[in-house]
């Protein structure tokens, strides 16, 4: 476990006094906790007036049990690591990949977790003794992207997860937008290659085939992980096949943003995801693909697409930091 909260201990101590101190109470009270389960590991903050305090870490491990266990661990370390009793936090509120019955808590199909139905809203607040908000991951970092962006409260965003899949978390007007069934932003399933490859959702040809990680890895074959850095060897090496398969990458996160600005018009479509991160030029790659088919389009040129393209703030855990801020009245 990562040792970054050794100076949020002092900040947190700075009062003088132990956790039931009322005067503690009171600030844990302003304290909220979000939780990012990720394929490979758990992360933990603590957010004081919207900004992340304190930060731990544990890798994720495998099964239902397995998460939920670790998860524990991780909050209830965190919260002894600065003397606090969970018990009195504002709110904790969780992020993680799967469909979510929103109410419940009730996680289903996480299938890279290995969990395949969990109750994990009921099961981690008996844990933890204090309610716990359960959302989708991608939901959470399309929150935690707005909040860290310090846009207008009513503005509009869609977060694009450049993850294993394809999907966009929304943020209309600054409130999440989930749908009438939950799948708002499944954009990774619209079909784009009539009698293209068949996908695991049963269609053939959807995006995420071209754009995920999991695309990536199925367009250019490497080892766990390395699709896209063995890519760019290639590319940088000259390999025509190779400079294909990036402008299919790249064409396909353009026409995601695209299709997220001609349905909902949200003033900015924001990159992020895992891939995005290793990939600095990204950005710019993807605003030329915008650029080049604005040229043709007189109407695509008024959408000022290329403007309307960024990437969240570097360093700061998104997914994380929206999970704490889960039912925060605007
Ligand atoms: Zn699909």
């Amino acid at each position: 476990m990562s040792a970054v909260h050794s100076a949020v201990t002092r900040r947190l101590d700075d009062g003088g006094s132990a956790a039931r101190d009322p005067l503690t109470v009171a600030r844990a009270r302003a304290l909220r906790m979000g939780i990012d389960i990720g394929g490979s590991k758990i992360e933990v903050v603590l957010v004081e007036h919207g900004r992340v305090i304190a930060l731990d870490r544990l890798p994720t491990g495998y099964g239902a049990r397995q998460v939920l266990a670790n998860t524990a661990a991780l909050a209830s370390t965190l919260a002894a690591n600065v003397g606090l009793d969970l018990a009195d936090i504002g709110a904790v509120g969780v992020g993680i990949p799967g469909a979510i019955e929103s109410g419940t808590g009730r996680v289903r199909h996480a299938v890279n977790l290995g969990i395949d139905d969990l109750a994990l809203g009921s099961e981690l607040s008996a844990l933890l003794g204090v309610p716990v908000r359960i959302e989708n991951d991608v939901n959470a970092a399309g929150l935690g992207a707005f909040h860290a962006l310090g846009l207008a409260r009513n503005a509009s965003i869609a977060y694009l997860n450049l993850g294993t899949g394809l999907a966009a978390g929304l943020v209309l007007q600054g409130t999440l937008w989930r749908g009438s069934r939950g799948t708002a932003g499944e954009i990774g399933h619209m079909p784009v290659v009539q009698d293209g490859p068949l996908c695991a959702c049963g269609q053939r040809g959807c995006l995420e085939l071209y754009t995920s990680g999991s695309g990536l890895a199925r367009m250019w074959p490497a080892a766990p992980g390395q699709a896209l850095a063995e890519l760019h060897k290639a590319v940088a090496a000259g390999d025509r096949a190779a400079i294909d398969v990036h402008r299919t990458w790249i064409e396909g996160i353009a026409s995601a943003v695209r299709a997220l600005v001609l349905t909902l018009d949200v003033d900015s479509v924001i990159i992020g995801g895992g891939l995005s991160t290793h990939h600095p030029s990204l950005l710019d790659e993807v605003r030329g693909v915008l650029t080049e088919w604005s040229a043709r389009s007189s109407f695509l040129k008024m959408l000022d697409l290329p403007s309307r393209v960024v990437l969240p703030p570097t360093g700061l855990p998104v997914a994380a930091l929206g999970a704490a801020l889960l039912g925060e009245p605007r």
